[in-house]
């Protein structure tokens, strides 16, 4: 007969065996499983399971053992996507200035990021070399959204009429020095809300461009079709790489009397320069949109230029964009591309927008709604559309940050009755259980 000593030994052997045998099983710390994965720049577009691990993209697979993974998710029914790079918006808020991009015009990023899928937001020159580094502190350092910024050409930055319009206030030395400064945080220059008709502004941020290597983004300001006309822009002023952004504004020549899209836009984009939405409070017409999808000009990104203007008109936020381009006829595919991995090459960071093994694990997961939609344009115009996604669950750097319908949470009345947060660090930054502190 054994004894209890033996007994409790044998036991105790056991359990230990198969708890090392789970926790070495477990070597993701999340599975997404059974979701319609969309990754772009890897050729994918099927049902694919994502596991993560340390924050970062393990592997993307038909069938990953769910044993494996610390905490699965099934997401049957939905796409999978890397998280959505907005590369036009205005988030520079918080300074107190009236009237001012840099200040109450903007809003804070993850108010408006998170709950779209969106993980990474380019800031569009609210400010300039003067003011990058008081944005940086007060706003980039602290959100949890991944914030990065064209600097803009003006010293200010988007301070209003009387800064923007000051032509000495434009120099490409210490904008492009202050680039240089932070290199990959800063992603390109910025030039907008010209009124006069002279080039220096873009001539002065295709020069600061040049010296910090990066993009130069134009809001191309007040038309002045004799002195400044568009065409000389696209064809010649602008370098490969360079985005012209509000492309359906209608504001500028885009569109020829005719209906149809200046020729200069087809020649530009041949040389290499992008088209990026920038929708806007002002910058959107679906008579200028829908025929220009129609005629081949699409955009190469989708973006919104979110701000205080734009957030409760058309534009809403980047899914409602998004959707309106599903709504004009473009593949979810497709969508997905001009919302991730173009606009990630567009500013140079080609780490960001897809689910390589071994990327950041920042991912969207949406849903494919279908009933009866509105689309409104800059002037209030409806475009109907059947088809809507909507934001499920986004991760960060491979946490949940946003989980509309709790697919991650377990069922309350499932749980002990005295139930604490139910989450884990490894996978969750809403409700991760409290660290267990030391007796002592
Ligand atoms: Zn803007």
């Amino acid at each position: 007969m054994t004894s209890i000593k033996q007994r409790t030994f044998v036991v105790m052997f056991i359990a230990l065996c198969w708890t090392s045998n789970v926790l070495a099983q477990q070597k993701y710390d999340l599975l997404l499983k059974g979701g319609h994965v969309i990754d772009p720049k890897n050729k994918i577009s099927a049902v694919r399971d994502v596991a993560i691990v340390n924050g970062k993209v393990a592997v993307v697979a038909a069938r990953i053992n769910p044993a494996e993974a610390l905490k699965v998710v099934d997401v049957a029914g939905y796409y999978v996507t890397p998280g959505l790079i907005d590369i036009h918006v205005h988030v520079y808020t918080g300074t107190g200035e009236r009237a001012s991009y840099a200040g109450d015009n903007s809003v804070p990023p993850d108010g408006f990021t998170f709950r779209v899928g969106v993980t990474t937001v380019a800031d569009a020159g609210c400010a300039g070399w003067r003011n990058f580094e008081d944005f940086k502190q007060r706003i980039i350092d602290r959100s949890k959204t991944r914030v990065l910024a064209f600097l803009n050409i003006v010293g200010h930055g988007m301070r209003g009429g009387k800064f923007e319009q000051d032509l000495s206030d434009m120099e490409a030395k210490p904008t492009a020095d202050m680039a240089l400064r932070y290199p990959g945080l800063i992603v390109g220059i910025k030039t907008a809300h010209f009124a006069g008709p002279e080039w220096t502004p873009v001539e002065r941020a295709v020069e600061a461009g040049t010296t910090a290597n990066i993009p130069v983004m134009v809001d191309f300001g007040i038309n002045h079709p004799d002195k400044r006309p568009l065409s000389e822009l696209l064809t010649r002023k602008l370098r490969p790489g360079d985005i012209y952004t509000h492309l359906y504004s209608g504001l500028r020549n885009e569109q020829l009397e005719s209906g149809q899209v200046n020729p200069a836009l087809f020649e530009a984009r041949k040389r290499g320069v992008i088209f990026d939405v920038g929708h806007g409070g002002g910058s959107f017409l679906w008579r200028l949109a829908v025929p220009a999808m129609k005629e081949g000009f699409i955009p190469d990104s989708i973006s919104t230029d979110l701000h205080i203007g734009s957030m409760n008109a058309g534009m809403k936020d980047m899914l409602n964009v998004m959707n309106k381009f599903l709504t004009m006829g473009m593949s979810i595919d497709d969508v997905i591309l001009r919302s991730t991995w173009n606009p990630a090459r567009e500013i140079k960071h080609e780490e960001l927008g897809h689910l390589s093994s071994g990327a950041v694990a920042d991912l969207a997961v949406f849903k494919l709604e279908k009933g009866n939609f509105g689309f409104v344009d800059m002037y209030g115009a409806r475009l109907r559309g059947t088809r809507r996604l909507m934001c499920e669950l986004t991760l960060r750097d491979g946490k949940v940050v946003y989980d509309l319908n709790g697919l991650t949470r377990p069922d309350w009345d499932k749980l002990p009755p005295n139930y604490d947060r139910t989450g884990d660090a490894r996978w969750d930054s809403v409700t991760p259980a409290r660290p267990v502190r030391n007796p002592r």
